[in-house]
């Protein structure tokens, strides 16, 4: 049985393969030919499947119109203008289409390359721990001058290009973290069992919070992350720690099936008896101990 589907599967698939070669086969390639920029076309797209581009609009022409009279008509109906000019204009045109295209190129590896350092430099800010403005008011002019002193005026300007203000630094971080959550998520998802411990801490304006730690396997490894800290209401309550885990694995929509494991720090309200967080926990995830 097997067998014979695996026949038919590979007969569709040569079928497949030798349908294309007959459609490829008609399909005839037009070449460039180093002629046609007397009608003002140089050769664009690639050796495969060569185009022409005009150099008064810097339209792309397919390899279909690769023939004299189409470039031609071209233009004499969009450029009538220059459709008696010499060879020679035509080339001057070529060259500064060419350098503009270059110009372009190079500002585009130039901006990836500010943006990369703007998210490197968030990074590092995220790290120690500063303040956002830190990056505007002292990095990047520091950066500068020093850039300026060793190497020259050149790359110093180059560095001007990185945005590093505080919204951006702001925005880098929230991108970053989200990522890095998104990570945490799936390699969770992808554990086949996971457990988590639950802490609860106030902070420095005595706001209680909730701190879930996870372990989980990764990489024939066990790992240990901290999930999410969240804000409980003052007077914390087994429900309250529950509601506030609840709707955090729906958001993430992590299973409560998995776990199989929970444990506290041995408050009251974590592990009483009656509608104790562990209890409750206990309930939705059969296997937790
Ligand atoms: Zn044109």
């Amino acid at each position: 049985m097997l067998n014979h589907k695996m026949d038919r599967f590979l007969k569709r698939k040569s079928n497949e393969v030798n349908g294309k070669e007959r459609k490829s086969r008609k399909v005839v390639m037009r070449k460039y030919d180093s002629d046609y920029i007397k009608y003002g076309f140089i050769k664009a797209g690639n050796d495969f499947e060569p185009k022409a581009q005009c150099v008064e609009c810097a339209k792309i022409l397919s390899n279909a119109s690769l023939k004299p009279s189409k470039l031609k008509r071209h233009l004499d109906t969009h450029h009538p203008k220059s459709a008696t000019k010499p060879k020679d204009y035509f080339e001057r045109k070529r060259d500064d289409l060419q350098s503009q295209q270059r110009v372009l190129t190079s500002f585009t590896t130039q901006s990836q390359s500010a943006l990369k350092a703007s998210f490197l430099v968030a990074g590092r800010v995220a790290r120690c721990k500063k303040a956002f403005t830190i990056a505007e008011e002292l990095i990047l002019p520091s950066a500068i001058d020093m850039c300026r002193e060793v190497i020259g005026g050149n790359a110093a300007s180059k560095l001007e290009l990185v945005p590093l203000s505080n919204n951006t630094i702001t925005r880098r971080i929230i991108e970053m973290s989200n990522d890095i959550e998104c990570q945490l998520l799936e390699r969770i998802k992808s554990s086949p069992y996971y457990s988590i411990q639950l802490d609860e801490s106030t902070d420095l304006t005595n706001i209680a919070l909730l701190l879930v730690f996870v372990r989980y396997c990764a990489d024939g490894n066990v790992h240990d992350d901290i999930l999410f800290c969240k804000e409980l209401p003052t007077r914390t309550t087994a429900d309250e720690v529950i509601r506030c885990l609840d709707t955090h694995f729906a958001n993430k929509a992590i299973d409560w099936k998995n776990c199989v494991g929970v444990c506290t720090d041995g408050a009251a309200s974590m592990t009483g008896i009656h509608r104790g967080v562990v209890k409750q926990i206990q309930q939705r995830a059969g296997q937790a101990k």
